[in-house]
């Protein structure tokens, strides 16, 4: 982008010149740490199979995963990923996936790895695609092929300022996925409430998918 090149870079959180992401900030961006819902991945006071965030509901996925907490500074960085496709944020966003996210095994189990696709008007707009970004820098990491599978079935309004309910009917239905075997690692920039990579996981075993696991950049955490 041109203001890139005119303008001095700036830590966007902290708007100190240099890097995008600054190391002090790098390093107090609130990691989430076990204990976590074993299912959806919210911490918890103990290790749990379910946790109170999502028992009872009806999840398409095995298990989600995420870097950091969606607190102030990572809105405000996943923002500017998002509004001025700061291209380094993809590879810093990985670098923490890689480095807090922990698998049972040495590794996800998965075969393949895909991501929520872009909704047609608010991509274009942006003219790039942040999980797709994730994904692809995800899978040079753990060695995984990328694969474009979902695509949405129709437009969907935006999710934010929608209640968990909202969100689910919002969303449902909105994806059809590409025929597939095998397991599933699906990327999405960041998980609210989970119902965009519930409905995505929904279209993808529908398509023959054995079992989908979620990985996400930011997850919001409720107190
Ligand atoms: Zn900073
Ligand atoms: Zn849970």
């Amino acid at each position: 982008m041109l203001l890139d090149l005119l303008l001095p870079r700036r830590c966007v959180v902290c708007r100190l010149p240099g890097a995008t992401l600054c190391t002090a900030c790098t390093r107090s961006l609130p990691r989430l740490a076990p204990p976590l819902c074993a299912r959806c991945g919210a911490p918890v006071a103990w290790p749990v199979a379910r946790c109170r965030e999502c028992s009872g509901r009806r999840i398409a996925f095995a298990s989600a995963r995420a870097a950091v907490e969606y607190d102030v500074a990572v809105r405000t960085l996943v923002s500017a990923w998002k509004e001025h496709g700061l291209r380094d944020v993809a590879s810093l966003a990985a670098d923490l996936v890689a480095e807090v996210v922990r698998w049972p095994s040495s590794g996800p189990s998965a075969h393949l790895i895909t991501f929520v696709p872009p909704d047609g008007d608010r991509s274009l707009r942006r003219g790039h695609h942040p999980p797709a970004r994730l994904a692809r820098e995800l899978g040079r990491r753990w060695e995984l092929p990328v694969e474009p599978l979902l695509r949405r079935a129709r437009p969907v309004r935006a999710q934010r300022g929608l209640t968990r309910d909202e969100r689910r009917r919002n969303v449902r239905g909105a994806f059809r996925a590409a025929p597939v075997r095998g397991r599933i690692l699906l990327v999405d920039d960041v998980y609210t409430t989970g119902a965009t990579v519930s409905a995505a996981a929904t279209a993808l075993r529908a398509a023959g998918a054995t079992s989908v696991e979620v990985v996400t950049f930011g997850r919001a955490v409720r107190r």
